[in-house]
């Protein structure tokens, strides 16, 4: 980094920017297989919180690949470069307040555990959303699953590249016992019983 590039403080503190909206700013990281239901069970959440004035921001990983993200790939390195731009970008929500939620795989432990340690304990929410790969083909809302069986995407998660799931989630959600709806209640009940929504 360029040594002549120094973080500038703000005035305002997080504290204060998170108390004027009566909320304690978090990242609920979604995180599980394609079709698994993170954008399904994300936008859903996003509606309950808004109706009960949370201020909160979806990052969805398709909207983000076709800007922040458009110049990466799929190889591993520039997956490693998205997640880590997407927590950057996250983090800095945080600092506004806002409790952030964000859809994609991400596959690999390792690069949701730099998101973590990016910001401040207990501010990294992980939302497993399981769901058997059986269950998300048979879905396959974008007809991926499909391509990635026909060769014609590669390194696709679960067919020719791997998923690590979460060993201890925050939040475990088996959609395929659950609706849509449940799920995104167990979230509004987990954020109310630690605290970070009333
Ligand atoms: P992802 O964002 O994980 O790729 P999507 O949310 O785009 O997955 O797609 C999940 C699909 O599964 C949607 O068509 C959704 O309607 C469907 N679905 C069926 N049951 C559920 C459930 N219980 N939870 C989440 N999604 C579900």
């Amino acid at each position: 980094m360029d040594k002549n590039i120094v973080w500038h403080d703000s005035h305002l503190s997080k504290a204060q920017r998170s108390q004027l909206k009566n909320q304690k700013p978090c990242i609920l990281w979604f995180t599980g297989l394609s079709g698994s239901g993170k954008s399904t069970i994300a936008n859903a959440l996003e509606a309950k919180l808004y109706d009960s004035r949370v201020h909160s921001y979806l990052l969805d990983g398709d909207n983000v690949r076709h800007g922040l993200n458009k110049d990466l790939g799929f190889d591993e390195a520039s997956r490693v470069e998205n997640i880590r731009r997407i927590g950057e970008v996250a983090k800095l929500f945080v600092d506004s307040g806002v409790i952030v939620l964000t859809a994609f795989i991400s596959p690999f432990i390792s690069d949701r555990e730099i998101v973590r340690h990016l910001i401040e304990e207990g501010e990294f929410i992980e939302v497993f959303v399981d769901t058997p790969i059986a269950v998300c083909q048979a879905r396959d809302p974008k007809g991926l699953y499909q391509k990635a069986l026909s060769g014609e995407i590669k390194n696709f998660t679960g067919i020719d590249s791997p998923y690590e799931a979460p060993q201890k989630p925050e939040i475990h959600l088996k959609t395929d016992t659950i609706t849509v709806d449940e799920g995104a209640n167990q979230i509004v009940e987990y954020l109310q019983s630690k605290g970070y929504i009333c």
